[in-house]
């Protein structure tokens, strides 16, 4: 026999009648925990458009999983001339914050009460926080990220190896440039395809950072101990970075900040010279280890099961 349907008032007082509750024999229904235990339910997420690319609720979920908390994190595509009224509402939903990505790095930083002096620097902001009393609290967890992610593959590794060539000069390429300054890096060759914003970008410390032509790009690379791709080429739907290696040592670490896909056109050039090469999953892999301790106050570990997980969605 069918169970009896629930009877709802809805908001106007009209009465909803649920679907009949069918027997399902096969299958144990499992309350999510915040229904079958008495502690404060905690969500987070990520804000994007288009954003269900993301797997950042892959890595979030493995770690709530991990660590049998009360939470979930979930994708939020939003659009464009949406993003202040959902900003706004994380914290009358009760969220413990959330992650922002394009195009709502730059907007989502003007909405917030307050913003680390990291993400000041850098100019955008990937991590919301919402404090107890309501107040949304900014930050910029890429620059981390990525130099967790250069020590993953080269544990030795140090700003101060010799002088780093960074291509692009977006939001991803602050990040970066902001992340070697703090760890001593004493000079950056700076080349974007629009000089202006590498001049731009250059004034956050004019004696380290040298802004150079596009067409230096090659030349650039004489004698570098690091080079970063954060510009999109090469990224899935986009043409491969047009940059010859050939002045570049064969001791320089190479990261691309791109991850879809994981080898690059530039980073199966470098490996197959010899370069010791860093794909972009390191960077969002560790990018997301500050935001979780921030949200649910555990400090959790990329591991090599974390990895397989993450990997076995491309
Ligand atoms: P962005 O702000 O839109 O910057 C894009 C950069 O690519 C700019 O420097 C742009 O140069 C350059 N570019 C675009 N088309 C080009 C072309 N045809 N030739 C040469 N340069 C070109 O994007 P972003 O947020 O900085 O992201 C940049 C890359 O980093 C993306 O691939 C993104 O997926 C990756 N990323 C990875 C992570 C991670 O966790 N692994 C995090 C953030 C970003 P112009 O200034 O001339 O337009």
């Amino acid at each position: 026999m069918l169970a009896q349907p629930p009877r709802i008032k809805s908001s106007l007082g009209r009465e909803i009648i649920a679907a009949p509750l069918k027997p399902n024999p096969g299958r144990q229904f499992r309350p999510p925990p915040y229904m079958s235990e008495n502690k404060p339910f905690k969500l987070a997420g990520v804000m994007g458009m288009p954003v269900l690319q993301s797997r950042s609720p892959i890595i979030h979920n493995h770690w709530i999983l991990e660590h049998s908390l009360s939470a979930a994190y979930g994708h939020f595509p939003v659009q464009i001339d949406r993003i202040e009224d959902a900003v706004r509402g994380l914290s009358a939903l009760g969220f413990a914050g959330c992650n922002i990505t394009q195009p709502h790095k730059l907007a989502a930083f003007g909405l917030m009460d307050q913003v680390s002096p990291l993400a000041q620097r850098i100019g955008a902001i990937n991590c919301i926080v919402v404090r107890a009393n309501g107040a949304l609290h900014g930050f910029n967890f890429d620059a981390e990220g990525f130099i967790q992610s250069l020590r993953d593959e080269r544990p030795a590794w140090r700003a101060s190896d010799g002088p780093a060539v960074v291509l692009g000069a977006g939001g991803a390429a602050r990040a970066v440039v902001c992340a070697l300054i703090d760890e001593g890096v004493t000079e950056i060759r700076l080349t974007n395809r629009t000089r202006d914003k590498a001049d731009q970008l250059a004034q956050i410390d004019p004696r380290i950072v040298h802004a150079l032509d596009w067409s230096q790009r090659h030349a650039a690379l004489e004698g570098a101990a690091l080079l970063v791709n954060s510009t999109n080429q090469g990224m899935y739907g986009q043409p491969a970075l047009e940059l010859s290696l050939d002045a570049l040592p064969v001791t320089a670490l190479v990261s691309d900040l791109i991850y879809v896909p994981l080898e690059t056109p530039l980073i199966a050039a470098a490996r197959a010279r010899g370069n010791t090469t860093a794909n972009g999953l390191g960077m969002l892999l560790h990018q997301a280890v500050p935001a979780f301790e921030a949200w649910f106050g555990v400090r959790p570990r990329v591991t090599a099961a974390l990895r397989e997980r993450v990997l076995a969605t491309f």
